[in-house]
């Protein structure tokens, strides 16, 4: 197939090298020059404008950092919805609003064209491995035109419900992982301040009930496991001010119809002063260092 990939990223790049692995053509527009480079040399074509890169597809792949982006790319000046063709299926895998990404699914809807929510789990390793989950809001029509692309770049392809259920189980899923990380973070503190070497505690916590996928997957603390941000100067992985932005949509959504997030507003704070202190571009797992309030 011909895939137009809209912002080259941590994520969005190894996701566009899965499909050109998978024997698609990919043609990539990013804000980055370095990202765009990268495509190239690994066989990918480069396109001068995000118009240019959804002329002539058969998809258009976006994976872009905030609702704003994908607000503007579709419905903007010059926005995708007016000058694509209708046939292209459109796939937007960046973490965003559900309520915007009913909008905007509605809006292509009401202009002709196919459009899924489609944001993963999973990581830049995930994205790397072609192993991402993908949790997708849509037609079941349009998620099975999708599904072959979506499996070349994940293992577990979910279908959640219509436009904008994907973005919310992505924002539940989120705001789990950042309070997951936050108490993971806090029970290696109390470990270590008395004395515990912090990989043998982290070896029987996961093999006890305090296990999670922060623990045994993406510990937080420096040395305690190869290959994680964690043990690379937190650089990399999942942003704090991607969390920060996570949260932030997880207790909009959650003010708007009432829900009791307790957790999610704390978890948002803590996120918010680790941010401040000049961590925002750091791996979120770096809130293990979280300075304590006076
Ligand atoms: P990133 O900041 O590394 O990449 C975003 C890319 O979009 C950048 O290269 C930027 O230049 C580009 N961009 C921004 N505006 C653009 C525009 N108008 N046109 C073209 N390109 C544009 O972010 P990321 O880590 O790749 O995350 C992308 C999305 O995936 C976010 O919504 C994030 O929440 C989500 N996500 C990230 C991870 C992770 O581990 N990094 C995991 C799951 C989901």
């Amino acid at each position: 197939m011909k895939i137009g990939f809209i912002g080259l990223g941590n994520m969005g790049l190894p996701m566009a090298l899965n499909l050109l692995k998978a024997g698609h053509q990919v043609i990539g527009f990013d804000l980055v020059n370095t990202q765009l480079d990268a495509l190239a040399a690994a066989g990918g074509s480069i396109a001068p404008s995000a118009q240019a890169a959804a002329q002539d597809v058969e998809v258009l792949i976006s994976m872009l950092p905030a609702s704003k982006h994908v607000e503007g790319l579709y419905l903007g000046e010059a926005g995708l919805l007016e000058c694509t063709d209708p046939k292209t299926l459109l796939i937007d895998c960046s973490t965003i609003s559900p309520k915007v990404a009913q909008t905007v699914a509605a809006k292509a809807r009401s202009a002709g064209f196919a459009m899924i929510d489609a944001p993963v789990s999973g990581g830049t390793a995930g994205a790397q491995a072609g192993t991402l989950t993908f949790m997708v809001g849509g037609d079941g029509k349009d998620v099975e035109r999708a599904r072959p692309l979506l499996e070349a770049m994940g293992k577990n392809i979910f279908h959640a419900g219509a436009s904008g259920a994907g973005q919310t189980v992505k924002v539940c899923n989120n705001m789990l992982l950042g309070i997951q990380m936050l108490g993971t973070s806090e029970a290696l503190r109390l470990g270590i301040a008395n004395g515990m070497d912090p990989k043998v505690l982290s070896d029987i916590m996961a093999k006890s009930s305090g296990r999670n996928w922060a623990l045994e997957l993406y510990n937080p603390c420096p040395g305690v496991m190869e290959n994680v941000p964690a043990s690379k100067g937190y650089a990399g992985g999942f942003g704090v001010d991607l969390m920060l932005k996570d949260l932030g949509l997880a207790t909009e959504n959650a003010a708007a119809l009432d829900a009791n997030i307790p957790l999610g507003q704390l978890a948002q704070e803590l996120y918010e002063a680790h941010s401040k202190a000049g961590n925002g571009q750091l791996d979120f797992s770096s809130v293990f260092h979280l300075k304590q309030k006076d």
